[in-house]
């Protein structure tokens, strides 16, 4: 099972995740030509997928999403509320009805020997979701725009192999940076993003030995930046009780506009 991010940030997200025979995409908030050479990469091409699921209606998660999808007529998987959303922004032009598919959180469906389960999360979208990805024996997970996390998201997040998981902005960069004051209590919020400490103090929690991959994404471009990210969400997971050593996890940051190295586990 292959986990590469071919774009994590506030301005684009798109994570691949495939196995040997079935291969995803989790949101595409970056253009067709981006997503074919990220793919090319791995050498696959969007005519391989199964799916694109959707977290959000979000633009830097939905942008590339018509034209993709059109081109090469991948089904489309979100929530109710999100593919309603989707339907409405005019600039990703009209899709052909079939090729949206609803899901719900917490009802698990299938791709072959790729097991996906979308769950709740808190941000200010329609019907947000993450997603779990079970492959045989092995678990990853992609986690962005959240603005808090709960027991049943820990829940959800149990014995994974590998993890995206947001590092959105440092809270002292975000309270003196230059965004609005509104903007900055939306960022914030309950229906926000995760700051650098909080996604430490999830993966704490979350951590256990078979958690040996961690890529930090949706890094925020004025709030935030890779070494922060990486040092503070280091500490919280290494100095706390939660028992992992320096070495015992493959901490990354992802890319905001290239490819990141491929999580294979
Ligand atoms: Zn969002
Ligand atoms: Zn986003």
């Amino acid at each position: 099972m292959r986990l590469v991010s071919l774009a994590s940030g506030s301005s684009g997200n798109c994570i691949y995740i495939g196995s040997d025979e079935h291969h995803i995409l989790i949101d595409t908030g970056i253009g067709r030509k981006r997503v074919e050479e990220g793919l090319a990469a791995l050498e696959l091409s969007p005519a391989d997928l199964d799916g694109v699921l959707i977290t959000h209606e979000h633009s830097d998660h939905i942008s590339g999403l018509g034209v993709l999808a059109r081109k090469y007529e991948i089904p489309i998987y979100g929530t109710a509320g999100t593919l309603e959303r989707v339907r409405q922004v005019k600039s990703l032009g009209a899709f052909p009805g079939d090729l949206f598919h609803s899901i719900r959180p917490g009802e698990a469906f299938s791709f072959g020997d790729l097991d996906i389960h979308p769950f709740s999360v808190d941000h200010d979208a329609a019907d947000p979701v993450a997603y779990r990805v079970d492959c045989k024996e092995k678990s990853v997970a992609v986690v962005t725009d959240l603005g808090e996390y709960h027991p049943e998201t820990v829940e959800w997040l149990a014995d994974l192999d590998a993890l995206l998981l947001e590092a959105n902005h440092d809270v002292r960069m975000l309270q003196v940076g230059p965004y609005p004051y509104y903007l900055k209590q939306r960022v914030m919020g309950k229906q926000g993003h995760l700051s650098n400490e909080s996604a430490g103090r999830l993966l704490a929690e979350i951590w256990q030995p078979r958690l040996g991959h961690v890529l930090l994404g949706h890094l925020s471009k004025e709030n935030n930046y890779a070494e922060l990210a990486y040092e503070t969400v280091r500490m919280e997971l290494v100095m706390g009780d939660c028992g992992c050593g320096k070495n015992d996890v493959c901490l990354a940051v992802a890319p905001r506009s290239g490819r990141s190295d491929t999580v294979q586990i």
